[in-house]
């Protein structure tokens, strides 16, 4: 995937720069921000005509820049799901994924952006209802660990009981591979655990997400996977059949 500048004039007169920069929303009823810039790597940090960010190294081809521009003036060629990490390191992950949830959903944060509080993110799914996020490149289970410890850290804190938890990963593990999905399963036979529900996404469902925005809010339920509900083969086709886009092992 590369990026490109459609009309170089029409960036030189841009007086947002929202590729850039995000106007910053706090949510009255918590400490939490959006994230105020855009690219988690630092490759983009101004108007892009007056230096190509899209050919740095640190340029991950998040496609964040493309969808936060608000004249529509970035371009997106062959558009690929592949992430290369190299240049982004957790904090930035964090705030990748709080610039794809921001859009996606009503409010996301980087919650954990000054490591104030202990979850990578925050995100209100709509009906008043909001979720913890935690992102791992790869370790599922430390991810569904924190969750665990969010619920039971943060009970009674928030004006809803946060009861949805979100794990982002590079791909999501396969059965038999990881003992994620046994803890899954246990979990609810524990007291204050019993009504929580985990869902598992990847870097690339957040980016096709973000990348083609529908008309009517996106269903938090419908578009990640919950292991309780189908199996990975069962998601697979569901959201192929819904995106058109083949996600085979959703990397
Ligand atoms: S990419 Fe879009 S938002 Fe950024 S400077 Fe150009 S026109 Fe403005
Ligand atoms: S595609 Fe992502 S990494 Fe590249 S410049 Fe845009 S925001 Fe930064």
């Amino acid at each position: 995937m590369s990026i490109r500048i459609i009309n170089t004039e029409v960036c030189q007169n841009c007086k947002k720069e929202t590729c850039a920069f995000i106007d910053r929303v706090t949510k009255i009823d918590s400490v939490f921000a959006s994230e105020g810039t855009v690219c988690p790597t630092g490759a983009l940090q101004a108007n892009p005509s007056q230096q190509n960010p899209f050919t740095k190294k640190e340029c991950i081809d998040c496609g964040l820049c493309v969808g936060y521009c608000n004249k529509s003036n970035l371009e997106i060629e062959n558009e690929a799901n592949k992430f290369n990490f190299e240049y982004c390191n957790s904090f930035g992950m964090n705030a990748l994924v709080s610039n794809y949830l921001n859009k996606i959903f009503p409010f996301a944060a980087n919650s954990n952006r000054n490591s104030s509080v202990l979850f990578d993110g925050y995100v209100e799914i709509g009906e008043e209802k909001e979720a913890f996020v935690e992102v791992d490149e790869k370790d599922a289970l430390e991810c569904l660990r924190n969750l665990l410890g969010d619920f039971l850290l943060y009970r009674g804190q928030y004006a809803n009981e946060v009861n949805t938890g979100l794990i982002v990963l590079t791909e999501i593990p396969p059965r038999g591979s990881s003992n994620v999905y046994t803890v899954i399963e246990r979990m609810r036979m524990f007291p204050n655990l019993e009504s929580k529900n985990i869902y598992i996404t990847t870097f690339s469902m957040l980016k096709y997400l973000f990348l083609h925005p529908k008309n009517d809010s996106v269903v938090f339920e419908n578009v990640f996977y919950n292991p309780l509900k189908e199996t990975i083969e069962e998601y697979t086709e569901r959201i192929t059949k819904e995106t058109g886009v083949c996600f085979s092992n959703l990397k």
